[in-house]
């Protein structure tokens, strides 16, 4: 938009996408859309987690191609809710919503890590704030919801993910940067982990050849996390506001400080 550029809108919570030292620099105001996709996007990593933990895309597969046959025991069996440890990268809007929804399936405990502990937020669940490493070794699920960062850069890659359990899940609802989904591949595959489930990718759209995609116990969606009519409809009317508040200088709605 060249030196005329006043105000960015984003429709979204994240701005890992946006320049900010020039932003800043330049004097340029942003707008974004906390909060209003919260429910939306802790709902549809619920659902993430239940497909890849009860391995649901693979059991409609089974069924569509004749591989549902006689009962048999262990056939399609996957590793639930029930009593385990759920850890959570980014107990933010979003990992609280996660962790508020997932408790009645009977967790048994919330693990979380972040910059600092969060008393306050953490009460709710009990949850214990513990270092990346601790809680890779004691979750069975980790559920990644922080912003993208340098810090969270790359930071789920092989030494996390060798801390994991063989029967532990992962799901990233983040940003696909914060994975080193070579290193993820590598567990996926060498059942080093039981599953994954990714709604977000590096790139975006995942090619369709992408390794990830020839695994059975890895489901990848096409970023899909605050998509509801409802929300996307409150976003675009959240990112309008903001614009036009910016435009007249007045204060925004959401304003991002810089
Ligand atoms: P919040 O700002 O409320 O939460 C972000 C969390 O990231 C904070 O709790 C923060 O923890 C944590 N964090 C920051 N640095 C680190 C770190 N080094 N290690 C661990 N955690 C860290 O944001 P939201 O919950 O609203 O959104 C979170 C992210 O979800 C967004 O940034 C966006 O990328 C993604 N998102 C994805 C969507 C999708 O469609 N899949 C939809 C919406 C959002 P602390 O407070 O301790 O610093």
């Amino acid at each position: 938009a060249g030196p005329s550029l006043k105000v960015i809108s984003t429709m979204s919570v994240g701005f890992d996408h946006l320049a900010l030292d020039e932003i800043k620099k330049r004097g340029i105001r942003v707008g974004y859309t906390p909060d209003v996709l919260t429910d939306a996007t802790a709902e549809l990593s619920v659902a993430l987690l239940l497909a890849a933990c009860r391995r649901l895309p693979e059991a409609v597969e089974q069924v569509k191609t004749g591989g549902w046959t006689t009962w048999k025991p262990l056939w399609m069996c996957g590793h639930g809710l029930l009593g385990s440890t759920v850890g959570i990268i980014g107990l933010g809007r979003i990992g609280q919503a996660i962790a508020r929804r997932l408790k009645p399936f009977g967790v048994r405990r919330f693990l979380y890590t972040g910059s600092g502990p969060k008393p306050e937020c953490a009460a709710e669940f009990g949850a214990d704030f513990v270092p990346l490493a601790k809680l890779a070794e004691e979750s069975d699920f980790v559920v990644v919801t922080c912003a993208l960062t340098p810090a969270t850069q790359g930071m789920c890659n092989k030494d996390f993910f060798s801390r994991m359990k063989k029967t532990s899940v992962f799901i990233n609802t983040s940003r696909g940067a914060v994975v080193n989904q070579e290193d993820l591949y590598d567990v996926l595959a060498n059942g080093q982990i039981a599953a994954a489930g990714l709604d977000v990718t590096v790139p975006e759209p995942l090619p369709t050849d992408h390794p990830l995609l020839s695994l059975k116990n890895c489901v990848v969606l096409p970023h899909i996390g605050s998509a509801t009519y409802a929300t996307r409809s409150t976003m675009a009317v959240l990112a309008a506001d903001n614009l036009l508040a910016g435009l007249r200088g007045d204060p925004m709605p959401h304003e991002l400080l810089l």
